[in-house]
């Protein structure tokens, strides 16, 4: 199974800054599950301990049947889309979506496999020469989550994705993402402050609050219990 749990988990950071409380909710395999609250409620963290950027104060984080508590970032199978999709201005869209497999000395064959798989799903194929600076926002988000599923993780983090494109492009790439996520079947934790893009993306919505989970529902049990 690909699923996610966190069970009571705590993030207290250094300077004793309570950011998660006592978190416990779960992803079944193949859900798409919405973080839902305001900024600074500890959206970010969570996914980052789920990634293993950051390490657990208190409680357990499974993927899995696996306690990734201590499993390191590169060994989780999971793969993050974040709000700066900062891609490498220097090198072409396939060579972005290509480079963190070369990293991993995945064969080329294989990298070129994925790359020409993910670039057609993402309606990217004929845009693999150009550079960031010759595509539209959208496209340099869709390149973004490209390098993720490339990765074929078990499990996708995304974390705030479409912030920072315009009203427009934000309804497109919404659908876009939920088209991804029936075709693709994976787990996926997308962290949000919009009620919107929450109700019409998530099967399931986590609605945190200062740290601490305030609700989990459908979305129709969310909108009808605010
Ligand atoms: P969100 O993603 O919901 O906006 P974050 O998870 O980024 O929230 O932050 C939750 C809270 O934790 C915020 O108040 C933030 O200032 C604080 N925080 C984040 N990172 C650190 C850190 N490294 N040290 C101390 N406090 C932090
Ligand atoms: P290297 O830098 O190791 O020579 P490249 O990134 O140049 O590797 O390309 C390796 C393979 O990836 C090429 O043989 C080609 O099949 C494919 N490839 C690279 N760039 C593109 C592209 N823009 N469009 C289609 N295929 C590409």
């Amino acid at each position: 199974s690909s699923g996610v749990s966190l069970e009571q988990v705590w993030k207290i950071y250094d300077n004793g800054y309570v950011a998660v409380a006592d978190v416990t909710f779960e992803a079944a395999e193949g859900e798409f599950l919405v973080l839902l609250g305001p900024s600074g409620c500890g959206k970010t963290t969570l996914l980052r301990l789920v990634a293993g950027l950051e390490t657990v104060s208190r409680g357990t984080i499974r993927i899995g049947d696996q306690v990734v508590n201590d499993v390191p970032p590169r060994d989780r199978d999971i793969a993050m889309v974040f709000q700066n999709y900062a891609l490498y201005p220097h090198m072409t869209v396939y060579e972005n979506m290509a480079f963190g497999l070369k990293l991993r000395r995945v064969p080329k064959a294989e990298i070129d496999r994925r790359v020409r798989a993910a670039a057609r799903v993402l309606e990217l194929e004929h845009l693999l020469d150009r550079r960031p600076h010759q595509l539209s926002g959208g496209q340099r988000q869709r390149v973004a989550v490209g390098r993720a599923i490339v990765r074929e993780p078990r499990v996708f983090l995304f974390d705030e994705p479409l912030s920072n494109l315009d009203a427009r492009l934000r309804v497109e790439m919404r659908a876009e993402l939920a088209r991804l996520h029936r075709e693709l079947g994976r787990t996926m934790l997308y962290v949000t402050h919009d009620q919107v893009e929450a109700m019409t993306l998530g099967q399931r919505i986590v609605v945190l609050n200062q740290g601490r989970v305030q609700q989990i529902g459908t979305p129709l049990e969310v909108y009808h219990r605010p």
